[in-house]
């Protein structure tokens, strides 16, 4: 399903782009198969010779690359390719080969992060957060190498390498806090699931890690639910019925359809941080949050404030009925 096409007499890049729409324009005409009305798009990354490159290999790999870039823009339109899209590829590569370095070399860390309730600032539980300790770059975080690792696929055993670690060290906490509520929260990732992540493997890390079910709480994403696969809610049912709580990670940042929030066995809702660094100054997220802890409330739901960083995020936070922070 991919094509290449020559261009030996094109005179300079917007004669390129001009041919590039006219071909998305007959592509996107729909026509009749087996009795069926259907429409195909097509992305397009285009490379120039000879200031891209003179030989075959060199040029292929250029399109492609300005094609995937196409795709990521939504498809349905075409890139150029620049020469950052290689340097981008490489540094992809390089954080790749670091990443699976620093798995079997122990760089990476578990940091806890504190969850407090509103009410009567109790410590309530922690959340589990990935850090990586680079030898030249310092501490590096998620956000500088999540998306590459869900991209290769290597969250898949980055994810429960998290999960098996603060398990083993959350066990230890849980003979001195004697809190029957306290509880341990662990990101899961979208690739871990569409990977296999399921109640076996959950029972076997919970049996090997001697860390009980129902001190557990998975943190997932909108994107997650979204998933219209019907394993997905299969295995969170299985999750919910060994006494695992389900919580919705970056609330509000994701898709619309609340739809979802009644079909999956979720008890809690964290609210994205993007709305809460500006609540005290921005009226219009001051109102988001609060109909979003009254819409929780309304679907026995509880919410965590992510990202609170100040005194007053917190008070006003306490003022709109949230049930617990962390940041
Ligand atoms: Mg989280
Ligand atoms: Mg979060």
């Amino acid at each position: 399903d991919e094509f290449t096409v020559m261009l030996t007499n094109v005179t300079d890049e917007i004669h390129a782009s001009l041919i590039a729409k006219d071909i998305l324009a007959r592509l996107a005409q729909s026509y009749i198969l087996k009795g069926h009305e259907v429409y195909s798009s097509a992305s397009i990354g285009i490379t120039m010779s000879p200031a891209d490159g003179c030989d075959v290999n060199t040029l292929l790999k250029n399109a492609d690359m300005a094609m995937y870039e196409a795709k990521d823009q939504g498809r349905n339109t075409f890139r150029f390719f620049t020469s950052e899209m290689t340097d981008r590829a490489s540094q992809f590569l390089e954080v790749d080969k670091d990443m699976r370095m620093a798995l079997s070399q122990n760089e990476l860390e578990v940091h806890f992060q504190p969850i407090y309730t509103m009410r009567d600032n109790k410590l309530l539980g922690v959340e589990a957060l990935l850090r990586w300790q680079h030898p030249q770059r310092g501490l590096v975080l998620p956000s500088d190498f999540i998306s590459v690792a869900e991209e290769t696929g290597l969250i898949e055993e980055i994810g429960m390498w998290v999960m098996r670690r603060a398990c083993s060290e959350a066990r230890e906490w849980l003979k001195y806090n004697p809190d029957p509520e306290f509880y341990l929260a662990v990101n899961v990732s979208m690739r871990q699931f569409k990977g296999g992540f399921d109640k076996a493997q959950l029972q076997r890390l919970l049996h090997e890690t001697g860390f009980p079910a129902d001190r557990l709480l998975l943190e997932i994403t909108e994107t997650v639910l979204m998933d219209d696969d019907a394993r997905t809610s299969e295995v969170l049912t299985e999750f919910r019925d060994m006494g695992v709580r389900l919580a919705v990670d970056d609330f509000g940042t994701g898709y619309s359809a609340l739809s979802y929030l009644r079909k999956f066995p979720v008890s809690t809702l964290k609210i994205d941080r993007s709305f809460i660094c500006d609540i005290n100054l921005s009226s219009s997220h001051r109102n988001l949050v609060e109909a979003i802890i009254a819409m929780a409330h309304g679907l026995d739901l509880k919410t965590i404030a992510e990202g609170v960083e100040n005194a007053e995020q917190a008070e006003l936070l306490k003022e709109l009925n949230c049930d617990m922070v962390q940041g």
